[in-house]
C-alpha cells in the first residue's frame, strides 16, 4: 500500500483495486442511449437482496424482526437531484460494503469490458450485469453514489459514499429498518431520471417480471400500487405471458442480454411435480468453459429461491441452459448440502434434460436455421454428453449434426446411414482440426473415388466420446486413418476404364519386395509399410494401427501430455502412383541406393508433412530436399 492509500485507509476512505478505478473509467464514459440500465442492475440487486433474505430467515425467523412484506421503493427528490432506491433486504455490514462495493469478485472482468469497448462495443454498457459489476452502472449517471446499509440480525448501519473516481469512504451511521438504501446525486446530464414518468417506463420494461413489488413514491407518501405485476412469472398461466415478457425474465436470470433462441415452459406432473422455465441463449456465455461459471440454473421451492449453485440439477454438457426450478417437492428449510444428492433433484435433472432434448429436436425439423445457430455455439459442449450420461445417448445423436465429405450442409447420423452404400455396414470418420483441411486428406481418396461419405469430426470432444461410443444405430464407427479397410468390394468411378491402365499397374510382388525395403530403411520410425487400398493420388499416407488410438486423438493426447510414443504407425503406399512406380522401378535396377535411401526419408517426411505433425529432422529434410531439386532443376 503506498503512502496515500495508507493515509486514505486511516480516515475511514479506502482505495479502489486497480480493475475498479479501470472498470469506473469505462463506465463513466458510457453512452447516453443504454443508461437506463443502471436502474435495471439496481433493481435486480434489490431483488437478490430480498430473496436472500427470504431465505435466511426459513432457518432463523429472527432476522425478519417485523413481518412487513419485502418491497423496493424509489424516489426522486428534485430539489436535491437525487434518485433513491430503498429494499427491505439482506443488507451489507461493513466487510460486505468493502468486498462487495470496492472490489470486482472475479479477475479480469476489466479486462474483458475493456476488450468489448475496443471490439467497437464502445461504451456499451448493457452488458455490465453479466460481469457481476451491475453496481457500478451507477456511475454512469450519478457523480456520487451514497449506499446506506443494516445487514439482518445485525443492529450496526453503514454508509458507504464513493464519487467513483479513487475510492470510497466507510462510516457508522444509523438506520431503523434492515436493507440497503442508495442514494444516486444525479450528473446534470442525467436529469431525466428525476421524471417519474421516465422511472415508470424503464421500470416497466427492465423489472416487470421482478416478483418483488416496486412503487415510486411521491416526497408526501408511499405509493400504493407497484409498478411491476410483482408476480413470479413462471406462475402464471403460459398464455398470459408475452415473448417479451419471457425475453425480459431471461435477461434478469442470465444476466445476459441477447435473445432467448429457445424457451421452454412447462409444468411437470407426476411422481414429482414442479414447473421448469428454461432458456437457451443465443449467444455463448463469455464462461462457458470456466469451471466457476456462475448463473446457473436457479432452484425454487414453493416460490422461494433456494440456490443457483445446485450441480447436480442439470448436467455439465447442458451448462449453457439458464433459468428456473420450481417444485412442491421438497422442504423448504433444506440444507444446501442435503440438494447435491437429492433424489427429488436427480429426478427433476432427468426430466430437465428429456425436455431440453425434445425441445431441440423439433426445433430441428421446424426452423433448421435456428438449430444450427444452437448447434454452432454449443454443439461441442452438448456432445460431451454422449459419453456422461449413456441413458440420454440416443436423443443427443437426435440433435448432433456433422460435417462430411459431401457438400457443406451439416448431416445428422440418421441422414448419413440412410445415404450409406449397398454393403457398407460401418460408419467412416476422419477427425482433425477443421473439416477444410480434413477434405484434402490423402486418407480419404479412395473413399471419394468410390463415392462413400465420410464424416469428418472437428470437435476435440470427438475423440472423446469415440472412445465409449463405438458404434450408432447398429453400426461401428470406423476411422480412416486406422487399421485395414477394404475398399475393393465398393464401385470405383475409374474402376470402368481400369482395361487401359492395367499395363501400367506394378506388380504386388515388385511392391511387396520394395515395402520391406522402405521398411528397412525406415527402421523403428514406423511399425511397418503396406500396400494401400484407401490412397488413389497420393504417394502415401500414415495409418494408426488397429487398437491403438487414432491419430487426431494421439495429436490430443500430446497437448495434454499423456501420449506414449512408442505406438508406431503404418506406412501406407500407393503401388500405382508415378513415384512410388518410379522407386520400385529403381530399387529392382540401379546398384547403388544412397538417393533411394533419401527418397525413402523424405516420402515418410512428406506423410508426417500432410498430416500435419512435425518432422523429427528439419535440416536433414531440407539437405535431401535441395539435393534432389539441384538433380531436377
Ligand atoms: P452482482 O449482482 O452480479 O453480484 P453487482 O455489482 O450488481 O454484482 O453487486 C455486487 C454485490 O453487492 C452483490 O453481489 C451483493 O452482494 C451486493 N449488493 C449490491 N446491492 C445490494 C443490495 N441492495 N443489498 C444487499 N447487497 C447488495
Ligand atoms: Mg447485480
Amino acid at each position: 500500500m503506498n503512502a496515500e492509500a495508507q493515509q486514505m485507509e486511516n480516515n475511514n476512505t479506502h482505495a479502489f483495486e486497480t480493475d475498479v478505478s479501470r472498470l469506473l473509467d469505462i463506465v463513466a464514459n458510457a453512452l447516453y442511449s443504454n443508461r437506463d440500465v443502471f436502474l435495471r442492475e439496481l433493481i435486480s440487486n434489490a431483488a437478490d437482496a430480498c430473496d436472500r433474505l427470504r431465505y435466511d430467515t426459513i432457518q432463523n425467523k429472527e432476522l425478519k424482526s417485523d413481518d412487513s412484506d419485502f418491497e423496493i421503493h424509489i424516489s426522486i427528490d428534485r430539489d436535491k437531484q437525487t434518485l433513491t432506491i430503498r429494499d427491505n433486504g439482506i443488507g451489507m455490514d461493513k466487510d460486505d460494503l468493502i468486498q462487495n462495493l470496492g472490489t470486482i469478485a472475479r479477475s479480469g472482468t476489466a479486462a474483458i469490458l475493456e476488450n468489448l469497448k475496443q471490439q467497437g462495443n464502445d461504451g456499451d454498457m448493457s452488458l455490465i450485469g453479466q460481469f457481476g459489476v451491475g453496481f457500478y452502472a451507477s456511475f454512469m449517471v450519478a457523480d456520487t453514489v451514497d449506499v446506506i446499509s443494516k445487514k439482518a440480525g445485525s443492529d450496526k448501519a453503514y454508509k458507504w459514499s464513493s464519487d467513483g473516481r479513487t475510492g470510497y469512504s466507510i462510516d457508522d451511521t444509523s438506520k431503523d429498518e434492515t436493507g440497503t438504501e442508495i442514494t444516486l446525486h444525479l450528473k446534470t446530464d442525467a436529469m431525466d431520471y428525476s421524471i417519474d414518468d421516465k422511472i415508470k417506463q424503464i421500470v416497466q420494461t427492465y423489472s416487470d417480471h421482478i416478483d418483488i413489488p416496486v412503487f415510486l413514491d411521491t416526497a408526501e407518501q408511499n405509493a400504493e400500487e407497484p409498478l411491476n405485476a410483482a408476480s413470479a412469472l413462471w406462475t402464471r398461466p403460459k398464455n398470459d405471458i408475452t415473448e417479451e415478457q419471457y425475453k425480459e425474465f431471461y435477461h434478469h436470470i442470465a444476466q445476459t442480454f441477447d435473445e432467448p433462441l429457445l424457451t421452454a415452459h412447462w409444468k411437470a406432473e407426476g411422481v414429482i411435480e414442479y414447473t421448469g422455465l428454461l432458456f437457451i441463449p443465443t449467444m455463448r456465455p463469455f464462461d462457458l468453459y470456466d469451471p466457476q461459471r456462475a448463473h446457473a440454473l436457479r432452484l425454487y421451492v414453493k416460490k422461494v429461491f433456494i440456490s443457483d449453485k445446485v450441480d447436480n440439477l442439470v448436467y455439465p454438457w447442458l451448462r449453457f441452459i439458464r433459468g428456473i426450478v420450481d417444485t412442491q417437492d421438497l422442504p423448504l428449510n433444506i440444507s444446501r448440502e442435503m440438494l447435491q444428492n437429492n433424489p427429488v433433484v436427480a429426478k427433476m435433472r432427468k426430466g430437465i434434460t428429456k425436455k431440453i432434448l425434445s425441445e431441440l429436436y423439433s426445433l430441428s425439423n421446424k426452423d433448421n436455421d435456428t438449430f444450427e445457430t444452437f448447434w454452432h455455439q454449443f454443439g461441442a459442449v452438448l456432445k460431451e454428453g454422449l459419453y456422461d450420461a449413456a441413458e440420454h445417448r440416443d436423443d443427443i445423436f437426435k440433435v448432433c449434426r456433422f460435417a462430411t465429405t459431401e457438400g457443406n450442409k451439416l448431416t445428422s447420423l440418421a441422414d448419413y446411414v440412410t445415404r450409406m452404400k449397398d454393403g457398407q455396414d460401418e460408419i467412416y470418420y476422419l477427425s482433425g482440426e477443421d473439416a477444410k483441411s480434413l477434405k484434402r486428406s490423402p486418407q480419404l481418396e479412395g473413399f471419394t473415388a468410390r463415392g462413400l461419405e465420410v464424416i469428418l469430426m472437428t470437435d476435440t470432444i470427438d475423440e472423446f466420446w469415440l472412445q465409449m461410443v463405438t458404434e450408432f444405430d447398429g453400426k461401428k464407427f470406423r476411422s480412416v486413418t486406422k487399421g485395414q479397410v477394404d475398399l475393393n468390394q465398393f464401385d470405383s468411378d475409374d474402376k470402368k476404364d481400369d482395361g487401359n491402365k492395367d499395363e501400367e499397374k506394378t506388380s504386388s510382388e515388385s511392391a511387396d519386395k520394395f515395402a520391406h525395403y522402405l521398411k528397412e530403411q525406415l527402421g523403428d520410425d514406423i511399425s511397418y509399410v503396406r500396400i494401400s487400398k484407401r490412397l488413389t493420388n497420393s504417394p502415401v499416407c500414415l495409418i494408426a494401427e488397429d487398437g491403438s488410438v487414432d491419430m487426431h486423438m494421439e495429436k490430443v493426447l500430446k497437448i495434454q501430455q499423456q501420449y506414449d510414443p512408442t505406438i508406431k504407425k503404418v506406412l501406407e503406399i500407393n503401388k500405382d502412383h508415378s513415384l512410388i512406380k518410379k522407386m520400385i522401378d529403381q530399387y529392382e535396377t540401379s546398384e547403388s541406393n544412397i538417393d533411394l535411401q533419401d527418397a525413402a526419408r523424405l516420402l515418410l517426411d512428406q506423410a508426417l508433412i500432410i498430416q500435419g505433425e512435425t518432422i523429427p529432422d528439419p535440416s536433414e529434410f531440407a539437405r535431401r530436399m535441395a539435393s534432389f531439386m539441384e538433380k531436377g532443376l
